[in-house]
């Protein structure tokens, strides 16, 4: 059965870039750097210009992936105390290039 009531149609809109062409729903690799770690996302959804394959990622999974990531995910944190410890942040640790 095929739900009619909520048609599976692939949104598409014009292209920013060649005005030409259109940007198609696809899933492209997504590579970003979380601190030291290279993470690679194998399908990312994404947006795909038919003409000259500009491509932009999808916001919405970007936004997600960007709160996956983020090592205080789930965690809500004040502005005010961020800010608190912005102001409060010295470089305390000095690293000391000597050996031994
Ligand atoms: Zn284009």
């Amino acid at each position: 059965m095929v739900d009619t009531t909520l048609p599976n149609i692939d949104p598409v809109f014009p292209c920013r870039d060649c005005q030409a062409g259109h940007m198609h729903r696809d899933y492209i690799a997504y590579f970003t750097w979380l601190g030291d770690e290279l993470i690679a996302v194998p399908d990312f959804p994404a947006w795909v210009c038919d003409i000259c394959g500009r491509c932009e990622y999808d916001e919405n999974a970007l936004t997600r992936l960007t709160l996956l990531l983020s090592p205080n995910a789930g965690k809500t944190i004040g502005t005010a105390r961020v800010k608190a410890a912005k102001s409060r942040a010295k470089p305390k640790v000095q690293r000391s290039t000597q050996p031994e």
